[in-house]
């Protein structure tokens, strides 16, 4: 299937340490990118990233070493940042692609705690995780120690999680749900999108439900398209629609927040 390549998406991180970036879903926050900074790398091509299409997708990070960024400078990194950190509400793995794709990720979550305990104790440390290496128990008891993993899950059965995320052919969404099985104590975020992929249908949300109702998250964020997608075919989810989701999400029992 071929896509349509969208101009307007946003420019990548260029450093390790950005923002601070509002949001509406996580307050003021201080990113931390252990991403390449030169090109898009991730574990997902998802069709709506407003960073664009991926330009390396890969599960093995053992073949990419070279182009990761190692995290020994990442301390400096932060203290050296200037920002009014007694502003910071977090501080969060984000950026260019999968934090938890990175080999030294463990250690990049050690660092960020010391530097938050030292200088910003009012903040907490999250991570916008895909989840797609949840699988991992190295990762798993990586994520633990931070304070929220809010963690990707945009669909409810493969093949919609193929046509949203378009990950590589060797992962599997039943390893993904596994994976935040083993996790247990975890938030979700989950797009919803019309137009040439779609996975707001009945079908697609009761399937969704239907897992989130087996993985019982502490608290979901669900929310529409509100800046420019890879795919410049993809549309928002109407209001209507985004309701109606959420009040269907809200009777099945699910802690679900619409933004
Ligand atoms: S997981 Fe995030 S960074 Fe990666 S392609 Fe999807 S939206 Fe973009």
């Amino acid at each position: 299937m071929t896509y349509n390549t969208n101009s307007k998406t946003l420019k990548l991180q260029t450093a390790m340490v950005y923002g601070p970036v509002g949001s509406r879903r996580i307050g003021l926050s201080l990113g931390v990118n252990i991403s390449p900074v030169s090109e898009k790398f991730c574990s997902f091509n998802c069709v709506y990233c407003h960073y664009g299409w991926t330009d390396t997708l890969s599960l093995d990070a053992t073949k990419h070493q070279g182009k990761l960024p190692g995290v020994d400078d990442l301390t400096r990194q932060l203290e050296e940042y200037k920002v009014d950190r007694y502003l910071l509400d977090h501080i969060t793995f984000s950026g260019n692609g999968e934090a938890t794709y990175h080999p030294d990720f463990g250690r990049a979550v050690d660092i960020v705690i010391e530097f938050r305990d030292k200088y910003v104790p009012q903040s907490k440390t999250a991570i916008l995780s895909n989840s797609s290496m949840v699988m991992k128990q190295e990762v798993r008891e990586a994520l633990k120690k931070l304070d929220r993993c809010i963690m990707k899950l945009d669909a409810g059965d493969e093949v919609t999680f193929r046509k949203v995320n378009r990950p590589p052919s060797q992962l599997r969404f039943e390893d993904i749900i596994a994976g935040l099985r083993e996790l247990k104590k975890f938030e979700t975020q989950s797009i919803f999108l019309d137009g040439s992929v779609s996975n707001s249908s009945d079908e697609a949300v009761d399937s969704w439900i239907k897992v989130m109702l087996e993985l019982k998250p502490y608290s979901m964020q669900i929310y529409t398209l509100d800046r420019a997608p890879a795919d410049d075919r993809l549309q928002p989810v109407s209001r209507e629609r985004m309701r109606d989701i959420f009040l269907k999400t809200k009777k099945a029992g699910l802690p679900v927040n619409l933004y």
